[in-house]
């Protein structure tokens, strides 16, 4: 609070979200003194709940959604070139079937664009017979099936993108506060000129002032709209984790689900294989969406259409949760079809509000607004740097080694199938701003995702390792082991409906 209060900002960002953190990030790297608060922690919104994919977006082109791809692929080159410690090369089969929706001419037409518009830079796409499918992903079915493709996107972490994101900005001498709310706009006439914020844990209020604000909260700003009587709805997409052993995947799979012909995957994620997603209207707030059991079956059968040996039931599900996607627009017909391109606008009181936008294209969304806030701040404008300077974080793996040959007790494994040790906790705490069990075993690493009981279990364990330097005395503990429970219950219970 002290290093926020008393002093005027150029920039105030709301949200650390990919999107907040990626403009204050830029801002900056631009030179602007900047400062951005999260009310719980980055990435705890849908940027940690995504498919984890950085991509052009191949279905994108059913809709006709040219730019948006072309936008997707540059930036997914820009990410592999900044960041190949966060994202990495992907390979994707897509089998076909016999009456596929998506048949062999059309699929090779669209990988052949899809290639095209990387201008040279993806590796090659390849349309293969049915036995050469097989012999990439030997647990397809093999009723029907006529053919497929192998193409090549990205995956990354989302929310450790996130993170990496709000480090780099403070970094560039940004001030980045998680667990710190945006409670009230100050107003001077109509004109916003700062904002009233609280810290979660000391409850501490205080003013922040700043010349311009970027409001990137995301499906937040919906709520917003809806106290204000705009209609507004999110679309909702589920996911889930099973053994990867369980369906035999070995690369990515990109399947036309056999419930109603919507793009889903399966992607590979070291032990597991997650399944994703839906994609259906909701209302739900964005603290307590969750997934349904109706979601988690859909997404069973779809799985199970193309992996019939797998057999997946409920039992096999390690993992399952919702993410809330903030379309810039349409409230009806089917939210598959509504484009993921963002807006940007600037209300009466001048905060820029950025809605919709993918996680692939964070770092040009971002540009956009910086460069929109730079002309209101009456500054030249300074091109961004984002696209050539690496993102931080390369040496993490090294940092962590470390830790670990100088406290042998930092290298025991937290769950015996996973790698993450209590020095992933510490370098948690002092090098990537976690505060609470949540931010460690959520975000800072995913092991929440990867276990059964979400880390539950252990919560007690990782208190005891992180109390020193996070200054929790025993009630301290007790009540963020009990928090954590909380949190894990919201996110990952399957509720009936
Ligand atoms: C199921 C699903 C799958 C997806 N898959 C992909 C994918 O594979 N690839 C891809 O490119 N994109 C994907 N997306 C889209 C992508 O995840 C989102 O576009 C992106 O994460 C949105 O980021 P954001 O920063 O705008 O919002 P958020 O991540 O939600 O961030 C908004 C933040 O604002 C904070 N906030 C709200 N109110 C306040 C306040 N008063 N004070 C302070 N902070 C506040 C919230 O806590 C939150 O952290 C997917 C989305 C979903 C739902």
């Amino acid at each position: 609070m002290s290093a926020i209060s008393g002093e005027e900002f150029d920039l105030l960002v709301i949200g650390g979200g990919i999107t907040g953190c990626g403009v204050a990030r830029d801002a900056a790297m631009r030179g602007l003194r900047v400062v951005l608060v999260e009310r719980d922690d980055f990435a705890s919104g849908t940027s940690g709940r995504s498919s984890r994919l950085v991509h052009g977006g191949i279905r994108y082109l059913e809709h006709g959604q040219l730019h948006l791809v072309r936008e997707s692929i540059r930036e997914r080159e820009t990410l592999l070139r900044i960041a190949p410690h966060l994202v990495e090369p992907l390979a994707f089969t897509w089998p076909i079937y016999r009456g596929a929706r998506v048949g062999k001419l059309k699929l090779s037409a669209g990988l052949f664009l899809y290639q095209l518009m990387s201008l040279g830079k993806a590796r090659a796409f390849a349309m293969l017979d049915a036995a050469a499918t097989l012999g990439r992903e030997s647990e397809l079915s093999s009723a029907g099936l006529t053919g497929g493709a192998v193409y090549y996107d990205a995956r990354t972490d989302d929310a450790r993108l996130t993170i990496v994101n709000a480090i780099a900005a403070e970094q560039n001498g940004a001030v980045v506060s998680n667990h710190t709310r945006v409670t009230d706009v100050i107003r001077h006439g109509a004109k916003a000129v700062g904002a009233m914020v609280v810290g979660q844990y000391s409850g501490e209020s205080s003013e922040v002032r700043a010349r311009a604000i970027v409001s990137a909260t995301g499906v937040w700003e919906k709520q917003r709209e809806q106290r204000a009587h705009q209609r507004h709805r999110g679309s909702k997409g589920v996911h889930i984790a099973v053994p990867r052993e369980r369906v035999g995947n070995h690369d990515a799979i990109t399947m036309i689900s056999s419930v109603d012909a919507r793009v889903m995957f399966c992607l590979p994620a070291g032990l597991q294989t997650i399944i994703g997603t839906t994609d259906t209207w909701t209302d739900e707030s964005p603290e307590s969406v969750h997934p349904t059991a109706s979601d988690v079956d859909y997404l069973l059968r779809s799985a199970n259409s193309y992996f019939p040996r797998a057999e997946l039931t409920l039992d096999d599900v390690v993992s399952a949760w919702a993410g809330i996607r903030p379309l810039a627009s349409a409230q009806s017909g089917n939210p598959t079809a509504v484009s993921r391109e963002h807006t940007i606008s600037v209300d009466d009181g001048g905060i820029v509000h950025v809605t919709g936008g993918k996680l692939t294209t964070y770092r040009s969304m971002a540009a956009e607004i910086v460069d929109r806030v730079q002309e209101k701040l009456g500054k030249k404008v300074r091109a961004a740097k984002t696209d050539s300077v690496p993102l931080p974080g390369a040496k993490r793996a090294t940092e962590i080694d470390r830790l670990q040959r100088d406290d042998r007790r930092l290298a025991q494994r937290l769950s015996p199938d996973l790698s993450y040790t209590g020095a992933h906790l510490v370098y948690g705490v002092t090098h990537e701003k976690a505060q609470t069990l949540s931010d460690l075993l959520i975000r800072r690493t995913p092991l929440a995702f990867e276990t059964r009981d979400h880390g539950k279990s252990i919560a007690a364990h990782v208190a005891e390792i992180v109390a020193p330097l996070l200054g929790w005395n025993e009630p301290t503990k007790n009540a963020r082991v009990r928090e954590f429970e909380a949190d894990i219950e919201r996110m990952f219970t399957i509720g009936p409906t």
